[in-house]
């Protein structure tokens, strides 16, 4: 089967691994540059539990298996880590202290308080989101996957996708 994933963000990176595993022919297609974009700037944040009551709660908590599962296989090439996740208030200009409800860890800011514990280490992890995406776009180079940077492509669509035209080359 020959897969053409559009973007090299976290998203392409991953269903391009995945793929690779299953022997796909995948070219991934990446027009300014992999990670360039949300998938290089986020929180890297995960949460096991957070779509509960959701349609989203099932694939939250594979997701947050499969995090762990892969920072395994990959010995912690991404920087994962499970933490404790803190809801935090801070004022400048009224004492907030009557309010806290959690000691505060002792890195916290003298004005802060803990609002909120929001996660534990069994339920709240985060990874380096740029350093996660190539990992698994390199794993998948890896295992055959190409991708073509510098190519935007221009879709042939009527009615169905016949074939792909990007600036340097033509896949149909
Ligand atoms: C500030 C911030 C914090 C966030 N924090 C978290 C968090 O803590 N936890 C969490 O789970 N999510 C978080 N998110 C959301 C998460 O980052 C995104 O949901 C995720 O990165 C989306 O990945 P993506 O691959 O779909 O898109 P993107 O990362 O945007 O990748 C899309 C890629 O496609 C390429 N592209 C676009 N058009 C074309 C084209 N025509 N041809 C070729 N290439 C093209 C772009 O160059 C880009 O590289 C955060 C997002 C932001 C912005």
């Amino acid at each position: 089967m020959r897969v053409l994933i559009c973007g090299g963000g976290v998203i392409g990176a991953t269903i391009a691994y995945f793929l690779s595993l299953k022997q796909a022919d995948v070219v991934v297609i990446e027009r300014t540059g992999v990670a360039c974009a949300a998938s290089g700037k986020s929180g890297g944040f995960l949460a096991l539990d957070w779509c509960e009551g959701s349609p989203l709660a099932p694939l939250a908590r594979r997701s947050f298996e499969l995090h762990a599962e892969l920072a395994s296989a990959f010995d912690g090439k991404w920087g994962y880590r499970r933490l404790e996740t803190l809801s935090v208030v801070a004022s400048a200009r009224r004492p907030l202290h009557a309010a806290s409800r959690l000691a505060p860890p002792e890195w916290l800011a003298r004005d802060a308080i803990v609002h909120q514990r929001l996660g534990t280490r069994a339920t709240t992890a985060q990874v380096h989101p740029a350093q996660f995406t190539r990992g698994m776009l390199d794993a998948a180079i890896e295992r055959g996957a190409r991708l073509r940077p510098d190519a935007s492509p221009d879709l042939r669509a009527a009615p169905t996708v016949a074939g792909f035209r990007a600036s340097s080359w033509t896949a149909t």
